[in-house]
């Protein structure tokens, strides 16, 4: 059995020009953004200039023709120093742009693609609804057909990027009567909406993933051609299922940047911050954590790149139900998000007093880290997945 853990000279490329950057030109301005909540001026703009928005699209739309194994390694460097920018950017790359290059024409991807790669258009996906979070087939967002036209009617919140974006991919109801089997996946550019008041973003108020803008999206009788319905009629639970497996997969760089940032600088502030004559680092309960913190990163790396390696490696690199691919996504972000909680809480206890002050960054770390078990699908619900996928009758065991 040949095992090779060691990234290619060309992703250790990567990881080191998005280091440099991530340190270079956010880190000095992140703790006054994540104090006024405002995403960086031009962050999608940088992110197109290193090649980060485009990864996996196809060069002839302006992308990098790259793997998810390179998008997960992006999103967790940009993580270890923002967790919420890393989540913006796979918001509009990953979730949205990803999601429409996979189901929509030739025309319209050679259209809208290299946009989003200069980092000209930012995206955001809208699935949740006020009352339909873990049942998401529950949604309550209608598109009726009227003419050539579908008119929209509804609203979906926690909408990551909503306030600030120019594209976005949504789903609705199509066929009410049909539950599941009649949701469809449509997109519409943001701005003639807007001017036009069929479409409201109004911005959410957070105490983590500040910096990362979101919105509650309300749609009143917005008209879209029948050409902005993507994927096929009543199709969109294929779409909206397999687009959550590489969103679970690659997202959970973010938190998995966020523990490595946590561990490097508990261990830094460890060996510094002296009480009882002794660096704390000398004291068990506090290398306990450390180890903790270590082990657990560890395994979430080894989850979280294994299955963005074995999406790589699928013809259609698509999961969704029935699939292992899906299974591996949950388990990825599943753990990742839990002992993500789990070591931004024990980098504040080293931190002491210190660590509860917002001039010490890993303020930031820690509050950012509870989203993951949160969102893409809470814990509870990726549990689910996994059970449902591992008592499949034609589960094989990949174990
Ligand atoms: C910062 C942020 C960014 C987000 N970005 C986006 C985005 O870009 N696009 C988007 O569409 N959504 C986004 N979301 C929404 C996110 O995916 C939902 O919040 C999540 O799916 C949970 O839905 P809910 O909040 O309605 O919780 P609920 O579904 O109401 O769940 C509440 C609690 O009940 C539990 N629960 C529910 N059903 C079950 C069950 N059957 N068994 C056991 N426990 C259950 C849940 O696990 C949870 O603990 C974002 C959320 C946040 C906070």
């Amino acid at each position: 059995m040949a095992l090779d853990f060691n990234f290619t000279e060309e992703q250790r490329m990567l990881e080191d020009s998005v280091y440099k950057w991530a340190m270079a030109w956010l880190e000095p301005q992140m703790e006054h953004a994540y104090e006024i909540d405002e995403m960086p001026k031009d962050l999608f703009k940088q992110t197109g200039d290193l090649g980060i928005n485009g990864i996996v699209f196809e060069e002839k739309y302006g992308g990098a023709a790259l793997g998810y194994v390179e998008t997960l390694l992006a999103y967790e460097t940009i993580a270890r120093v923002s967790n919420a920018l890393s989540m913006t950017v796979g918001a509009s790359q990953t979730l949205c742009f990803d999601n429409f290059r996979r189901n929509a024409t030739e025309e319209q991807k050679l259209r809208v693609l290299p946009k989003s790669c200069t980092g000209e258009w930012i995206g955001c996906l809208g699935i949740t609804e006020p009352n339909a979070g873990s049942d998401a087939m529950g949604m309550a967002t209608k598109a009726e057909k009227k003419g050539d036209k579908y008119i929209i009617n509804g609203s979906k919140i926690f909408i990551t990027n909503g306030p600030v974006a120019d594209f976005m991919v949504f789903y609705a109801k199509t066929d009410p009567a049909a539950g599941p089997k009649g949701i469809s996946t449509f997109f519409f550019e943001t701005a003639e909406k807007k001017a036009k008041g069929q479409v409201k973003f109004e911005k959410i108020k957070k105490w983590g993933m500040r910096t990362s803008p979101t919105a509650l999206v309300t749609f009143e009788d917005m008209e879209l051609p029948e050409e902005n319905l993507i994927g096929g009629l009543n199709k969109g639970v294929a779409v909206l299922t397999s687009g959550l497996c590489t969103e679970r997969i690659t997202l959970s760089g973010c938190t998995l940047g966020g523990q490595r940032t946590c561990l490097e600088l508990s261990l830094k502030y460890a060996k510094e911050r002296v009480q009882f004559g002794k660096p704390i680092a000398s004291f068990q309960s506090i290398q306990e954590k450390l180890a903790n913190m270590y082990c657990n990163y560890k395994a979430g790396k080894f989850l979280a790149y294994s299955a963005a390696a074995y999406c790589d490696s699928l013809t259609n690199k698509a999961g969704g139900k029935g699939t292992d691919l899906d299974r591996m996504a949950a388990a990825s972000l599943l753990f990742n998000g839990e002992v993500g909680t789990k070591t931004g809480l024990d980098a504040i206890q080293i931190h002491g007093g210190y660590g509860y002050t917002t001039e010490y960054a890993i303020s930031r770390h820690f509050l950012d880290q509870k989203l993951w078990e949160i969102g893409a699908g809470t814990s509870e619900i990726r549990r689910m997945i996994i059970a449902r996928e591992l008592m499949r009758d034609d589960f094989k065991s990949g174990l």
